[in-house]
């Protein structure tokens, strides 16, 4: 069969195992080669490389996948899919595994230590747009060796990935990402590349993880909630922020004492802050 990527022949293989679109699965399928190529490039997908792909779909990107890298694994939630990957789009490949599973749930650290003797693996996927950021910050936070990952996401969400302090995007998620990765948007991608249509535009962005991390804290966890406290609370001065959300934990007095300490003003709002300051206040407190 040709590539999956002509909408003829996806349409083609729908038909023909009367798939029907699963909404709570986020299935929207690429039918664009430019852009699966710019995903390939983003990704320096070469026959060296392990590759696992999230939610492969019908495996149009599977299909790249299998040909310019040495393994690939794919993973994806949907039952009715695996029989159109196995028996049909992805017959004949012999560097693919496809396991029917919620990458949630899966254990990729074993699956890496096991399959690819624990070395780094890429990982690309056209993620669910419901679950992108629950994706990525399990991949992090399970240190998962990982070389890069390239994803598909909601453009606005590449943009507050790769944002920085003073701008509207800035936030938890950019800091979060930019805490272990070096973000880096590859391609804008417009509606009309999916079957069917997404209701919003989408970007594809690289996160290249760090082999150090860019700042030192003793306790990471701490300088997240700092984070997410003081951007749950955007309108209000940081020592206020800080205060509605970790009163229990640090009065209004330390909290002003730390910020002193790391030479900020009383008025400073969190989202004046970069990565490397919050660390410094984590620190401090
Ligand atoms: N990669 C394909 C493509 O580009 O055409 C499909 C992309 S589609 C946006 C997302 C895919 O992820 C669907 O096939 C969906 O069933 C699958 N998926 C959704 N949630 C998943 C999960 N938790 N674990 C694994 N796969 C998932």
């Amino acid at each position: 069969m040709g590539y999956l990527v002509d909408p003829k022949e996806t349409i083609e293989i729908l038909n023909k195992y009367r798939f029907v679109f699963q909404k709570r699965f986020g299935q929207n399928f690429l039918i664009d080669v430019h852009v699966l190529e710019k995903i390939l490039r983003a990704a320096d997908i070469n026959k060296d490389d392990f590759v696992v792909e999230i939610g492969p779909g019908i495996g149009t990107m599977t299909q790249f996948l299998c040909e310019n890298a040495r393994e690939v694994v794919a993973v994806e939630i949907d039952k009715n899919l695996i029989p159109i990957l196995e028996e049909d789009t992805l017959k004949g490949y012999d560097n693919l595994t496809i396991i029917n599973e919620d990458i949630l749930k899966l254990d990729l650290n074993k699956l890496v230590e096991e399959r690819n003797g624990g070395k780094k693996i890429k990982v690309v996927a056209n993620l669910p747009y419901y679950i992108t950021t629950p994706i990525i910050m399990q991949l992090f936070e399970e240190h998962i060796p990982i070389e890069n990952i390239t994803v598909m996401v909601q453009q606005e969400v590449a943009e507050r990935m790769q944002s920085g302090p003073g701008t509207k995007d800035y936030g938890a998620l950019s800091l979060a990402v930019q805490y272990y990765a070096q973000p880096y948007i590859a391609a804008y991608v417009p509606q009309n590349c999916f079957m069917p249509r997404p209701n919003v535009s989408s970007a594809v962005i690289r996160l290249t993880l760090h082999e150090e991390k860019p700042v030192r804290v003793k306790d990471d966890r701490l300088m997240f909630s700092l984070i997410r406290a003081s951007f749950n609370h955007r309108r209000k001065t940081l020592v206020n922020g800080l205060s509605a959300d970790m009163g229990k934990f640090y009065t209004k007095d330390r909290i002003l004492e730390a910020l002193k300490k790391c030479g900020f003003k009383e008025t400073v709002r969190g989202e004046e802050l970069t990565l490397q300051q919050f660390a410094e206040l984590s620190e401090a407190l």
